[in-house]
């Protein structure tokens, strides 16, 4: 949302450890590579922590514990399955505030997102999976009068998730609760830009003494280090990854070596398309419109769904992009923890130098900046000392940026991962969903239009796991999450998603 929260408060960071090792077997330990590395914000740059920078053994250590544990709670009835999901969810409502404000200083995302929207829906998103496994009885079919035929679901046992960095408590529950709920253990190696909020997730968790040993494990470093193993080990039935296209590419070949069964949900270049008849709306759409257009820098832009292209038609491009422009323009860049932010500080410095990079990449290419552009001064933010020139903000905050161009240019087919989007028009239907089309990615896209018909049939036309219609950026439990073509494939959410834990067991049985 961009409304403002009365009155404005500036939240507390929350007191850290100085360092934290990994939770292995139901027990927070020591890393065995004795190593770690520091650990920022990204509100400033300032290093806040260190934390394990583990390797095979530590992977291996957390298989052990997983593998003890599997058979106990594979066989765990499903009502007690679900009550600990249930519980687990109240606890991190019971945290929530907390919970929020160390994913807002360890990603840099603005507060009002960690409070409204990542720790609710990874509250709701617990809640849904101990529901859904409820009612998910299995079937049984008669095949003649002395045979039936049994459909069983049983765990696939120990799984590996690899979670990335932008959504970090949010993208861990997406992988969690399922994985839990049909009865698998799992190991998880959160990103090591964004290793704390889960840490502090946990330690909550661990002290209600609910979950049983060994069930969730946590193994924290860098992904050639402790990511690879993971997907390498014979000993996990699955990896779930969320990342680069790039880096799924790699985890798939390290899974291939023992066959084991991959999700992978990647990246992304999402068209968000604006048909002429929007602008004969009433204001109220007409101002959704504007907003769904501007969604570009919800969450720094650092979502895979993030719509970072805008297609809009011919005939009203001059007016609509006049009033999207506006609407950037008073996007307010500030400290995260302060509620009026409304973008907040990219999660790492590499990220905010790879933004950068495109604005150099845009220009070169003849790409027109018709807002932002360059670093922000963000607000309530400390200013460096020292340097030539103007004084910059710490932390790594950059303006809402939209480039003007056509789709075959660089900042149109790649993934920026900033507050960056690139605008085109299209003539008509046809045209925007061939442009709609032409990328490698297919996990989201946008289509805003009065048209009831042009409603469906532009939206089944376009090659995408997900397009909201009238709307962006809606996440609910309910609703399949996923890509086509190069942005993965395996769904999220929804109950679908349980067969990608779990083997069916077909029975047929003769009495
Ligand atoms: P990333 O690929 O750099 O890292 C993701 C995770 O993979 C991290 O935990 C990292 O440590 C690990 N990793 C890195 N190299 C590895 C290796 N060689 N072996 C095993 N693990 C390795 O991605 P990121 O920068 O953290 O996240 C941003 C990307 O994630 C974007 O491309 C974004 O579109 C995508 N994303 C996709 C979805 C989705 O649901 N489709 C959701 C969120 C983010």
């Amino acid at each position: 949302s961009i409304n403002n929260c009365h009155p404005p408060v500036i939240y507390d960071r929350p007191t850290f450890q100085k360092s934290y090792g990994n939770y292995i077997g139901g027990k927070f330990v020591e890393p065995l590579s004795g190593e770690y590395f520091d650990n920022s914000s990204p509100i400033d740059g300032e290093n806040f922590c260190r934390v394990a920078r583990s390797n095979a053994d530590d992977i291996e250590r957390a298989l052990d514990a997983a593998h003890e544990a599997k058979d106990a709670w594979g066989k765990t009835p499903v009502a007690e399955r679900s009550r600990v999901l249930n519980k687990i969810a109240d606890i991190t409502e019971e945290n929530l505030e907390f919970l929020a404000r160390c994913d807002t200083v360890d990603n840099g995302k603005p507060i009002r997102e960690t409070l409204a929207a990542d720790l609710p829906l990874v509250v709701d998103h617990f809640r849904y999976f101990a529901s859904v496994i409820r009612a998910d009885e299995g079937s049984m079919a008669e095949h003649d009068e002395n045979t039936v035929a049994y459909h069983v679901h049983e765990p696939l046992g120990v799984v590996g998730q690899i979670i990335p960095w932008n959504f970090p408590l949010l993208m861990a529950a997406w992988k969690i609760a399922p994985a839990l709920a049909a009865g698998n253990c799992t190991v998880v190696k959160p990103a090591e830009q964004t290793p704390v909020s889960i840490m502090e997730w946990i330690k909550l968790i661990d002290d209600a003494d609910i979950l049983p040993d060994g069930v969730l494990n946590i193994v924290q470093g860098f992904g050639p280090e402790a990511g690879k193993p993971l997907a390498q080990s014979e000993r996990v039935a699955k990896v779930a990854f969320t990342g680069e296209t790039t880096t799924g590419r790699l985890v798939m070949q390290y899974a291939s070596e023992n066959l084991t069964r991959v999700t992978m949900e990647l990246g992304g270049k999402s068209p968000n398309v604006f048909f002429e008849n929007v602008m004969d709306a009433d204001d109220e759409f007409f101002d959704k419109c504007l907003e769904g257009a501007a969604m570009f820098a919800l969450n720094q832009g650092e979502v895979c769904t993030c719509p970072s292209r805008i297609l809009v038609q011919e005939s009203i491009a001059e007016e609509f992009t006049e009033r999207v422009v506006e609407r950037v323009k008073n996007i307010r860049v500030g400290n995260p923890l302060d509620s009026e932010t409304q973008v907040g500080a990219q999660a790492s410095n590499d990220q905010f130098e790879k933004i950068k990079n495109y604005f150099d990449v845009g220009r070169e290419e003849g790409a027109e900046v018709l807002v932002g552009g360059k670093v922000a001064k963000a607000k309530g933010v400390a200013v460096a000392a020292g340097g030539d020139g103007e004084p910059a903000n710490k932390g790594y905050y950059i303006e809402p940026t939209i480039f003007r161009g056509h789709n075959r240019m660089r900042v149109f087919q790649e993934e920026i991962f900033g507050p960056v989007t690139s605008l085109t028009t299209f003539k008509d239907e046809a045209d925007a969903i061939e442009i709609s089309n032409e990328t490698l990615y297919g996990l989201g896209a946008g289509v805003w239009t009065r048209d009831m018909h042009q409603a469906y049939r532009v939206p089944r036309a376009i090659q995408a796991g997900r397009v909201w219609v009238n709307c962006y950026h809606l996440y609910p439990a309910h609703a399949a999450f996923g890509g086509y073509k190069k942005s993965g494939f395996g769904r999220e959410n929804h109950k679908m998603m349980l067969d990608h834990y779990r083997n069916t067991k077909n029975m047929l049985v003769s009495y």
